[in-house]
């Protein structure tokens, strides 16, 4: 039987048969009642100030179910207390994780609130936790880059990354990134970029100074070797081979300088050059005269579609490198009597430059290579068109910069379609 039930029997008993004793068997029964009334208030007033205290002073351990309901509560605490220090553990190996990261941490409120920011942020971008907690962070920061990438979260197309040097020591560069998590909180990182910068640097310099050493050479040769080359007669048959070999070789190495220097200049080109307006339209009509010229005997015929008034926001020099490299490919890669169509057109999303051709055309698994620097369908030919194998390598590069998009769709044998897919941020006028 159960032990509340066996103790209410013998309460009975007891109080009924001390009644019975003392004459008056209801009241006997009464305070039998009462006492045990008043017992089970006691344990309940015990078990009251278990709970309130928590649980440092156990209850008397009686059985019954107030001792069942209290055992309940004991396991479900432990229960709680165990998966409170297993997420406590978690959640702090997961702080020591973010400490130990190697870039700097800012996790920030919707509004840009900082909440909490690892040591890394302290030490690259000079906020610390818990000092700057509750502060905007735009209003902590100075550079005017830093304060436009912050507040362009809301615009149609943000910038993904930010290289900046740090706040706090001009000598490391920072790569800056910015994530919307759990609904609207934000999560700033940044990563110290030094040592890819300065090697990126290094590169830049070295190709662009071992260019301009080779260049002045290289004119004095070719210059020697085309005067050798006007006065022909004098050679014989054999020598007169080998010296327009020389010539076509050396036009070939000038050609790569060329694009070298141009690549380098591109990419040491500030970003304050990408916001000049630029008419596309009278670049387009430069580009059509000078591939006619070097289509010359070829023949090629050159439709145009130029949807007037159409200018966007770039830099003039490097848009006509890729402009003008897509159109000279699309006749030097289209046989004789080709059709080359020029488009330039508004989208709903921007405005786009084709480049069609009813050239060789590019085998579909060539198709993803060929803007990597150095690549080409067949080396030979491109060799003997006197290509660098740098040309789509420039265009890619300008298409970045201008956060274009750059799409390439060829069938062999029928011919090639480039487009270049500028955004609308970039287009400042339509007709
Ligand atoms: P290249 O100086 O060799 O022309 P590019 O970088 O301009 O170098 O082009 C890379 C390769 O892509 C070329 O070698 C060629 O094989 C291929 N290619 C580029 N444009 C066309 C085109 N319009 N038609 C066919 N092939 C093309």
């Amino acid at each position: 039987m159960h032990p509340d039930l066996l103790r209410l029997g013998f309460v009975v008993i007891l109080s009924g048969a001390a009644g019975l004793l003392a004459g008056n068997f209801l009241t006997g029964l009464t305070l039998g009642f009462l006492v045990c009334l008043i017992w089970q208030y006691r344990r309940l007033k015990n078990i009251s100030t278990f709970l309130r205290d928590d649980g440092e002073q156990k209850p008397p351990d009686t059985p019954g179910i107030v001792n069942e309901i209290v055992r309940e509560i004991e396991f479900l605490r432990a229960r709680h207390k165990q998966r409170e220090d297993e997420l406590t553990g978690i959640l702090s190996r997961f702080e020591e994780a973010i400490v130990a990261l190697p870039d700097a941490v800012i996790v920030m409120d919707a509004e840009s609130h900082v909440e909490w920011a690892n040591e890394k942020a302290s030490e690259y971008l000079g906020i610390r936790s818990p000092r700057d907690r509750g502060h905007r962070l735009s209003h902590i920061f100075r550079q005017p880059e830093l304060l436009d990438f912050l507040a362009q979260e809301d615009k149609d197309n943000p910038q993904k990354s930010l290289l900046i040097a740090s706040p706090v020591n001009a000598d490391i560069s920072l790569e800056i990134r910015i994530t919307r998590y759990a609904g609207s909180s934000l999560l700033l990182v940044a990563g110290n970029v030094t040592d890819i910068q300065r090697a990126n640097r290094m590169r830049k310099d070295f190709i662009a100074n071992a260019s301009h050493e080779l260049r002045t050479p290289l004119t004095v040769i070719s210059g020697y070797l085309e005067a050798i080359d006007n006065e022909t007669d004098e050679l014989s048959t054999g020598w007169q081979a080998r010296i327009k070999q020389m010539r076509s070789q050396a036009r070939r190495m000038q050609n790569l300088i060329e694009d070298l220097l141009k690549l380098s200049r591109l990419e040491s080109k500030p970003s304050a050059d990408l916001d000049n307006e630029v008419d596309i339209t009278e670049l387009i009509s430069v580009i059509h005269d000078e591939a006619q010229t070097l289509s010359a005997a070829q023949i090629h015929t050159f439709n145009l579609e130029i949807q007037a008034g159409l200018v966007v926001k770039g830099d003039q020099d490097s848009l006509y490198s890729a402009f003008s490299n897509i159109v000279f490919n699309a006749v030097q890669y289209s046989p004789s009597g080709g059709v080359i169509g020029i488009k330039w057109y508004r989208t709903g999303t921007g405005a786009c430059l084709e480049v069609t051709d009813t050239g060789e055309g590019i085998p579909a698994e060539h198709i993803q290579r060929v803007t990597e620097r150095f690549y080409r369908v067949d080396k030979a030919r491109s060799r003997e068109k006197g290509g660098t194998g740098l040309g789509l390598a420039i265009v890619k590069h300008v298409m970045v910069q201008h956060e274009a998009e750059l799409k390439i769709s060829s069938e062999p044998g029928r011919g090639t379609t480039v487009t270049c897919h500028l955004p609308a941020h970039r287009v400042v006028a339509a007709e």
